[in-house]
C-alpha cells in the first residue's frame, strides 16, 4: 500500500506504514540484544545516555548536512505549538554530541565514552529490513583520536555480533574517507568526472552531483554503480596523514585478528564522516543489508558549536540483527517461561494460594495461578496452555488434611505432599530439571 492510498482510505484503528508492535515473542530478541550491548560496552567503560526522541531541527540540520537523504527526505519535522521546529532524531549521533556540549563533558577525563540502545524515526520507503521506527544500538567515543580507538570500536562491535550468534554473516568493509583538507580536492576531481555523463545518472545523483557528490559512490542504482567504478579514487588524495592513520588502522585490526575487505566506494550516508568508514554487509546481499556501521567525525564537533573534537563511533540496527538471528533459527535464552501454575477450589484453598504464589515468587519460582472461578477441568486445560512443567493443585480436600498436590505436567503424574514442605519441594525438582530460578540481582543490578 502507498503512502497516498493509506492518506485516503477510511481510518481503520492500526499501526501507520512502516512503523510496528514488538509483541511478546520478538521483546524476547530485543532485551536479548540489549543485555548483550550492555554487558559489552560496561565491559570496555562506556557509560549509557538517552537524548530525547526530538530535538530542536536544527540538532540534526547542522550536523547530519543539508544535503544528505536523511535531511532532505526522511525527517519527521514538525511544528510545536510555539511554531519551534523539532524533529523525531533519525540518528543518534548528533543528540550525543548536542549533550556532550550542552553538559561540558569537555571538563570530564577524555576521551568520554557512551552507548546508546534507542528508537529513531526516518520516512524511509518501507520493505523488509526498513522501517520508518526503528531501533539502533550505538557507541561513541569523543575527545581523542587515534587510530587504535577506531579499531576498538570495529572490535566492540565485532564481539556483540559474534554474542549474537551472526558474525559470520557479515563483511567488515573499511575504507578512508581522508580530512576536510584532502576531500576537496578530490571532489572537485569527482565532479569534474561526472560532468558530461548526467545521462547515466539517476536523479537523486543528479541532485547529489551538487550538494553531496561523495554520495554518489554507494549509490545502489545499476547505472551509477557501473560510473562509480570507474570514477576517480579517493585513496589517490589522501594526504601523508591520512595514509598513515588509515595503515595503522589496518595494521590494528590485524592485530586483534579481524578480518576486513578495503572498499574504495564506501562513503557512508552522512556528511559528519573523516577518514575511517566502515560497515558490517551481509556476504550475500551487500550493502542492501548492511546491518550497522560507522566512523570517524572529527568535524562534528566543532560544527554544533564546539571546540574542534575528535571522535569515533559507530551504529546497528536492531531489526536487522533479530531478522538475521531468526534466519539463522538463534535461540534465546527465555527468562519468561513459566515453571508453575496454581490451580484451586474453593474459597479456603483460594485464600492459601494468594500467600503460596507469592512465596514461590519471592523464591525465584515464576508462578502464575488461576484465581477466578473456572473449573477445575478448564484450569488444567490452562496450566497445559501455558506449558509449565509443574502445577499445584489445592482443593477443599488437601486444605483440609494439610497437604497439596503436585502433578507432573510431562508425565501426567501426580503426588500428594505436605502443605508445609511444598516450596522446597518446587525449587528441588525446578533443580532437578536444569531451570533457572528468577534472581533478584537481576532486578538489582539492572
Ligand atoms: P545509518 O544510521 O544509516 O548508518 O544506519 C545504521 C544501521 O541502522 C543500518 O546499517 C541498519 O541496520 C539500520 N537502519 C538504518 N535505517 C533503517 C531503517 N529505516 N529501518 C531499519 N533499520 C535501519
Amino acid at each position: 500500500m502507498s503512502d497516498k492510498e493509506e492518506v485516503n482510505k477510511p481510518r481503520k484503528l492500526q499501526t501507520p506504514l512502516g512503523v510496528f508492535d514488538i509483541l511478546p515473542d520478538d521483546q524476547l530478541y530485543y532485551t536479548h540484544i540489549k543485555k548483550v550491548v550492555r554487558h559489552r560496552c560496561r565491559q570496555s567503560g562506556f557509560r549509557r545516555i538517552t537524548t530525547p526522541i526530538f530535538e530542536f531541527t536544527d540538532v540534526f540540520q547542522r550536523s547530519i548536512g543539508d544535503g544528505t537523504d536523511i535531511v532532505q527526505k526522511e525527517m519527521y519535522t514538525f511544528l510545536d505549538r510555539n511554531e519551534r521546529s523539532l524533529t523525531l532524531k533519525p540518528e543518534g549521533t548528533a543528540g550525543v554530541v548536542r549533550a556532550y556540549l550542552e553538559h561540558g563533558m569537555k571538563e570530564l577525563p577524555q576521551p568520554v565514552e557512551l552507548y546508546y540502545i534507542e528508537p529513531h524515526f526516518r520516512y524511509d520507503r518501507p520493505q523488509k529490513g526498513r522501517y520508518r521506527q526503528f531501533w539502533q544500538f550505538g557507541y561513541e567515543i569523543i575527545g581523542e583520536s587515534d587510530p587504535a580507538l577506531d579499531a576498538q570500536i570495529v572490535h566492540l562491535s565485532c564481539k556483540i555480533l559474534d554474542d549474537l550468534g551472526i558474525t559470520a554473516l557479515f563483511k567488515l568493509q573499511v575504507n578512508s574517507i581522508g580530512c576536510q583538507i584532502c576531500r576537496e580536492k578530490f571532489l572537485v576531481e569527482l565532479q569534474n568526472y561526472y560532468i558530461g555523463k548526467e545521462r547515466s545518472m539517476c536523479s537523486n545523483c543528479l541532485e547529489r552531483l551538487h550538494k553531496n557528490p561523495l554520495r554518489i559512490l554507494d549509490c545502489k542504482e545499476e547505472d551509477c554503480q557501473i560510473l562509480a567504478k570507474f570514477a576517480p579514487k579517493l585513496k589517490m588524495y589522501l594526504c601523508e596523514e591520512c595514509k598513515e592513520y588509515h595503515q595503522k588502522f589496518l595494521e590494528y585490526l590485524t592485530e586483534v585478528g579481524l578480518k576486513y575487505t578495503e572498499n574504495e566506494q564506501l562513503v557512508r550516508g552522512l556528511d559528519y564522516y573523516t577518514k575511517t568508514v566502515f560497515e558490517f554487509w551481509d556476504h550475500q546481499q551487500g550493502a542492501q543489508n548492511s546491518i550497522g556501521g560507522g566512523g570517524r567525525y572529527d568535524g562534528l564537533v566543532e560544527l554544533m558549536g564546539g571546540q574542534p573534537t575528535p571522535a569515533v563511533g559507530v551504529a546497528f540496527g536492531i531489526e536487522r540483527i533479530i531478522q538475521n538471528m531468526k534466519r539463522e533459527k538463534i535461540k534465546i535464552p527465555s527468562k519468561d517461561n513459566l515453571h508453575i501454575f496454581v490451580a484451586q477450589l474453593g474459597d479456603e484453598a483460594k485464600k492459601k494460594c494468594l500467600n503460596l504464589i507469592w512465596e514461590l515468587r519471592e523464591r525465584g519460582v515464576r508462578t502464575v495461578g488461576a484465581l477466578g472461578k473456572a473449573s477445575m477441568k478448564a484450569q488444567l486445560k490452562l496450566a497445559d496452555r501455558f506449558n509449565v512443567p509443574y502445577t499445584l493443585i489445592l482443593g477443599i480436600t488437601e486444605v483440609r488434611e494439610g497437604t497439596i498436590i503436585i502433578r507432573d505436567m510431562a508425565r501426567g503424574q501426580q503426588r500428594i505432599v505436605p502443605f508445609e514442605t511444598i516450596i522446597d519441594e518446587v525449587i528441588r525438582l525446578i533443580g532437578e530439571k536444569n531451570l533457572d530460578l528468577y534472581s533478584p540481582a537481576e532486578i538489582l543490578y539492572e
